[in-house]
This record gives structure tokens, C-alpha cells and sequence, in this order.
């Protein structure tokens, strides 16, 4: 090959070398004298048309390559550019920033979306009738409780739904006995509990919440805190008298709207006397109680900041009320649903991640959108065990 080219190179250098005299025999002497050099040379072609062919594909080879890499890096910046603006499971960053490893000190299982109740701001609606089988539930559990667990509150829906309260009762008794959590909860609306579920499940549980928006029934009516004819008051006096007896610690959970904003619970909470009453302001949840495929919507319920610090001021004799604004609410929850996936309510809508029983806690809990900081300022960590709390009814 380098000969060929020599040869081409010499060719060339010979045709020019004699042009003086070549001029002496005209123009068309010269293109004469030309052609066997063009014939040559046009044979020679083939022998390093390959090689040269060769190169050129690797050149574009390499060019293709490079082409690819600057695609993905723009890509790369759009899906950032992207993150920032609209954070979605795909673009989201593992959190927290740190680097440090979130704990999943206190958890919600909210695994049911069933209800009984109707209530008109519920912000974890009935959008599956999914329940994980019990031993896959056990199983996720176990794995909190691995990763350091030590509270857990079973909520819903209504809890007490699934297999007619033996569900929850099962799962109480296992994170007790199995697990031996520190503390173990249930929230309810109270309308499904029995005696005799206390009596085979009562020394496993903790705390028991019910929710009370009101001590007026027409308004819980108003509310949609409500089934048939049960009186919700009365059974939440029931409760109450139950968990005395079976050493259960009673709280409640009250959400702030606009049908009781205005009310005056000084008397009923100070008699009834829970170890804690949570008290809410109603919260907008896109896609659970607002926006078009919700199946709530909450407009009519919503008070202003103002409204809820009224009511607040109203009761800040009350010793055990536990404000929640909708700040302190959002990200200070860790909570799973009924797949056991961790749900991010950073963005306004509940964004769920993957299964804990699919990719494990560490990877499922980057997606959580938990905001421990805000967990420990709303007093998220609390005397949570009946064997610390000193249960004087
Ligand atoms: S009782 Fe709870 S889960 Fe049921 S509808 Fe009311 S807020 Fe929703």
C-alpha cells in the first residue's frame, strides 16, 4: 500500500516535471499524456478502496459513539431540569441529601382504603378494596421492624373492617408478641369495635384513637361521620369506658373543618380525658379529596390558617390537645399503604414509591418524602408505650 501511494505521489510529480516541453506539443498532447496516469491510478483504486472504507467506518464509528454520549448527557440534564420543577418517582432524589439514612422510627400502615364512614374531606379514600395476605403484611412488618421500628399505627379506611376487626388483631398481637414493639396503635372511627374484640386483642394494643369531629351528632351527620342510625358520640363513650377497663390508652383525633370550626369542646374533651387529643386542620390531598379523579372533594370543608389558630386559642386549656396544622401535617408522617409502599405527600397528592416487599425499606424509604425533622418538632416521638404511660383514668 504506502508503494501505491509513492507511485500515485511520483506519478503525479512526473506529469508536472515535463510540463515546459509538454506545452510545446499542445494542449491535447498534454490530456494524452495524461490518461495512462489516470488509468493507472484508476486501477490501483480498488486495492486501497477496502482500507480506506475500513477507516472511514471506524471513523463513524467513533463519531456515532460520541453523538450517543451527548444525547444522553442532554438527556441526563432535561431529566434534572425536570427534577427540579416537577418531582416525580422517576426524577425524584433520594432523600435525605445527606447521605444520611432515614429510620423508620414511627410508621402508618394504612392497609385498607375500605370504609364504612363517608366523611367529606377523607384524604385516604376507598380507591382499592386491595389487603395484603396477613403473612405478607407479617413479613413487611418484620422488615421495619429490622430496619428500627419501634412504633406502629394501623389505620385505614377503617381497620376494624377487615375480617370483621380479626385482621388488625392479628396484626396488633403479632407486632406485640412477635415483634415486641414498644407501641402499637390503632386509629378508628370507632364504629366497628366490640368488646370482645378488646378481650382477645386488648392487651396487645397501646393506644387507641377514634376519630370525634364533633359532640354534636347533627354535624357529624353534616361531616359524613356517620353509618344508619349509630350514634357516633355514644360510641366513642363506649370505647372509652372500654379501654379503661382493658388497659388500653384512649385518644382522640379531631379534624378542624368547616362545620365545627366554630365549636366549644372545653367540657366534652375535659370529661372524657384522653391521654392525647390530635387536633387537624383539614387538608387538601390532590387525587384523594380534590381534583377530578378524587372521590372527595374538600373545598367546602377548608379553613384558613387563621380559623384554625381561633379554634386552638379556644382550647389552649386543654393540656393533651396536640395541634396539627397542615405544615406540620404533610411530610411528618411515614406512611405505607395498602401494598406497603411508602407515600410522598410532598408535591399536594400522595406519590407512592415501591413496595418495601419488593426493593426493600432503604430503597423504598428514598421515596417517602419523610421529613424527620418536622417529624420530632410536631412531638412525633412521645411517651408511646402503655408500659411507660401512667394510664390514671
Ligand atoms: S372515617 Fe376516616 S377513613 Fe373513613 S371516611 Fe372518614 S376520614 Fe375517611
Amino acid at each position: 500500500m504506502p508503494g501505491h501511494i509513492y507511485c500515485f505521489w511520483a506519478g503525479r510529480k512526473g506529469i508536472n516535471t515535463p510540463l515546459t516541453s509538454l506545452q510545446t506539443i499542445g494542449k491535447f498532447g498534454y490530456i494524452a499524456a495524461l490518461i495512462p496516469q489516470y488509468l493507472s491510478l484508476c486501477k490501483m483504486l480498488p486495492l486501497f478502496a477496502l482500507p480506506m472504507m475500513e477507516m472511514l467506518s471506524a471513523v463513524w464509528g467513533n463519531f456515532k459513539f460520541l453523538l450517543h454520549s451527548i444525547n444522553i448527557f442532554f438527556f441526563w440534564c432535561w431529566l434534572e431540569i425536570l427534577g427540579k420543577q416537577k418531582t416525580s418517582p422517576l426524577t425524584r432524589k433520594p432523600e435525605p441529601e445527606d447521605g444520611t439514612k432515614v429510620k423508620p422510627t414511627s410508621v402508618n400502615y394504612h392497609f385498607t382504603r375500605q370504609c364504612n364512614y363517608k366523611c367529606g374531606f377523607c384524604f385516604h379514600t376507598a380507591k382499592t378494596s386491595f389487603v395484603l395476605p396477613i403473612e405478607e403484611a407479617k413479613r413487611g412488618l418484620t422488615m421495619l421492624k429490622a430496619a428500627g421500628m419501634e412504633k406502629i399505627n394501623f389505620s385505614g379506611g377503617e381497620p376494624f373492617l377487615q375480617e370483621r376487626g380479626h385482621y388488625v388483631g392479628k396484626l396488633v398481637q403479632f407486632c406485640k408478641e412477635e415483634l415486641k414493639l414498644p407501641s402499637v396503635s390503632i386509629v378508628s372511627n370507632g364504629s366497628l369495635i366490640t368488646e370482645r374484640w378488646f378481650k382477645l386483642y386488648g392487651e396487645y394494643l397501646d393506644i387507641l384513637a377514634v376519630s370525634c369531629d364533633s359532640f354534636n351528632e347533627d354535624v357529624n351527620k353534616l361531616i359524613g361521620r356517620g353509618q344508619g342510625k349509630k350514634n357516633h358520640v355514644e360510641n366513642l363513650l363506649k370505647i372509652r369506658q372500654w379501654c379503661q377497663d382493658y388497659n388500653v390508652a384512649f385518644k382522640i383525633n379531631s379534624v378542624i373543618n368547616r362545620y365545627n370550626v366554630d365549636e366549644d369542646m372545653n367540657d366534652e374533651i375535659s370529661l372524657i380525658n384522653p391521654i392525647r387529643w390530635k387536633v387537624f386542620q383539614c387538608l387538601i390531598i390532590e387525587g384523594e379529596n380534590a381534583g377530578e379523579e378524587a372521590l372527595r372533594q374538600v373545598e367546602t370543608f377548608i379553613i384558613s390558617n387563621k380559623e384554625f389558630k381561633g379554634f386552638l386559642d379556644r382550647h389552649r386549656n386543654i393540656k393533651c390537645l396536640v395541634p396539627e396544622s397542615n405544615e406540620q401535617m404533610r411530610n411528618s408522617y411515614l406512611i405505607l399503604d395498602e401494598y406497603m409502599r411508602f407515600l410522598d405527600c410532598r408535591n399536594g397528592r400522595k406519590d407512592p414509591s415501591k413496595s418495601i416487599l419488593d426493593v426493600g425499606i432503604d430503597n423504598a424509604i428514598q421515596f417517602s418524602g419523610f421529613d424527620e425533622k418536622m417529624f420530632f418538632k410536631r412531638g412525633g416521638k412521645y411517651v408511646w408505650s402503655k408500659a411507660d404511660l401512667r394510664l390514671e383514668w
